[in-house]
């Protein structure tokens, strides 16, 4: 029987108080709307107390309806020595108009006696009054009790006291809170049941990664009884960050067999991550579990041979239930099989031993000996195969290109700009931009001319650069590798390109990255005619 248990997501919260992390309100509806979508149960969209532009936000989210989630504002129980009503932190709460409220309160006698510097039976107080006063005004009230694991191990008579005050002021739920991350497993799991055997409100946890456990302490909450699960989508938060709900949410769902969101919605979970990734503007870790890019890349020529005959040979689970894809790299160790693979995508037709396929393996080994190498580029790769097999289209022809480059000795200021010249079907198009490097400046300059013909291309940009220099000892001496790895919000792919000269090697890397757009858009429609 499948247990149902709620997400609540706090990106925009505890998520924002990540190093380099600073949302606009336009980020923030991306984010909530992407969220809503993929079905989890709680947003907390912000804490109104302690930012302004957060009330800004609560208030044109009013007008708007979502579909699956509520969205909840964050704040603390009232100061101590003062009515709830008089406390302005609590009346900016009331403000945010929510549905539900999630309010903080001690259940560490440390952080009582030392922190906030209060007596024990006024924290008991400061958590029943507040709870009290927002049921009062019907809202829902998710009662997050801080430090309680270190609180439980501290004084488990308060840290009980403190979940009994909420309980007492009407809270909806008790959400036992990691939050200095140092809980092993094990205590988590044991003190959770613990509380669970005391209270019959539904129980939740919120779990930060101080010792890389927040994912396995969040879980093991959930064995114990735990039926939310609060975190980030991607694991941003303070410190180490929180609990990453995209690992979160497979793990309980497809291994544990309890229910998350929508087999349905599942499938979103790559696409949601890569795009709070985007907005966050900090690059996904490419081998993050379940959404990463190199989730399920396969390498090595025998796990290659074994994922085509057998998927779970080297796959835990199917790369498609959380809308991520299967990679095969392409690298020295990957044998045949893994060419074979990427040539039946263009041309399936095509077997291991047909001619064509022996003269793409002899062009691969050429490209090879000139520095090329496509392992993580396999975009490239699919191309130089569509190319030789003349499955390809020309989108554009990029006739020449200018660069500028001025350096002040004054004040060290450099800057680039770039003239190209492009033909599209006969018509040319001459354009010049400016950017904070050559490369920077040549892929302005060839997105802006394209754009014309292709609007598409404007959701494209660079994500990554990597130069190497190839070694020098070899034949390849004095050229260098450029990897370009570029986004449209949704997939993320990667390009190559190789050249004695780097702002050569930058433009073939470049060009193929727009080619390869273009290609999965043509794709795309092609799917929806077909
Ligand atoms: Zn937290």
């Amino acid at each position: 029987m499948e247990r149902k248990i709620f997400i609540f997501d706090s990106t925009l919260r505890d998520g924002a108080q990540a190093e380099s992390i600073s949302y606009s309100v336009e980020d923030k509806w991306k984010i909530v709307q992407a969220l809503d979508k993929l079905g989890v149960s709680y947003i907390e969209a912000g804490n109104p107390g302690s930012n302004p532009k957060d009330l800004e936000f609560f208030n044109q989210i009013k007008t708007h309806q979502l579909k699956h989630a509520k969205i909840t504002a964050f704040g603390s129980t009232r100061r101590k020595g003062m009515k709830v009503e008089d406390d302005a932190n609590n009346q900016l709460l009331l403000d945010t108009d929510t549905p539900v409220v999630t309010i903080v309160g001690k259940s560490w006698d440390l952080h009582v006696k030392d922190v906030i510097n209060t007596s024990l039976d006024e924290n008991l107080d400061m958590i029943g009054e507040t709870v009290a006063f927002f049921k009062n005004k019907g809202k829902e009230v998710i009662f997050d009790a801080e430090h309680f694991f270190d609180g439980f191990k501290s004084n488990p008579t308060h840290a009980f006291d403190s979940l009994q005050a909420a309980a007492d002021g009407g809270a909806d739920w008790l959400i036992l809170c990691e939050t200095n991350g140092g809980s092993f497993p094990g205590e988590v799991f044991e003190i959770t049941k613990n509380v669970i055997n005391k209270f019959s409100l539904p129980v939740g946890i919120h779990c930060h990664n101080d010792c890389g456990m927040a994912v396995a302490n969040s879980i093991m909450a959930v064995e114990a009884g735990a039926t939310q699960v609060q975190g980030t989508l991607i694991g941003f938060g303070e410190r180490c960050g929180n609990a990453n709900l995209s690992t979160i949410i497979p793990n309980l769902q497809l291994k544990k067999d309890y229910e998350c969101i929508t087999d349905d919605q599942l499938i979103k979970l790559t696409s949601t991550a890569r795009m709070v990734a985007e907005v966050s503007n900090i690059p996904l870790d490419n081998h993050l579990p379940y959404v990463g890019k190199s989730a399920f890349a396969h390498k090595g020529g025998m796990h290659v041979d074994g994922v085509i005959k057998v998927p779970r040979s080297f796959e835990h689970v199917k790369p498609d239930e959380i809308g991520n894809g299967r990679r095969f790299l392409m690298s020295e160790v990957s044998g045949r099989s893994t060419i074979l693979e990427k040539i039946q995508k263009v041309s399936p037709e095509l077997k291991k031993n047909s001619k064509q396929t022996q003269s793409i393996i002899d062009l691969l080994k050429k490209s090879e000996h000139e520095g090329y190498q496509f392992e993580g580029a396999e975009c490239s790769f699919e191309l130089m195969i569509r190319k030789h097999l003349g499955k390809y289209q020309p989108f554009f022809q990029l006739e020449s290109f200018t660069i500028i480059s001025e350096q002040s000795l004054l004040n060290g200021n450099s800057s680039s700009s770039a003239v190209i010249k492009v033909n599209v079907d006969g018509e040319e198009e001459f354009t010049a931009a400016e950017g904070n490097g050559p490369v920077n400046a040549l892929d302005r300059a060839l997105r802006k001319a394209l754009e014309v013909f292709y609007p598409e291309l404007k959701d494209v940009h660079l994500t990554d650069f990597k130069v190497r220099v190839l070694n020098p000892k070899k034949a390849t001496a004095a050229k260098v590798r450029v990897l370009i790895e570029s986004t449209d919000g949704k997939d993320i792919w990667t390009t190559v390109g190789v050249s004695t000269d780097i702002l050569q090697a930058s433009c073939i890397a470049l060009v193929d990255s727009i080619e390869y757009k273009l290609l999965k858009n043509i794709e795309k429609k092609f799917k929806i005619f077909a």
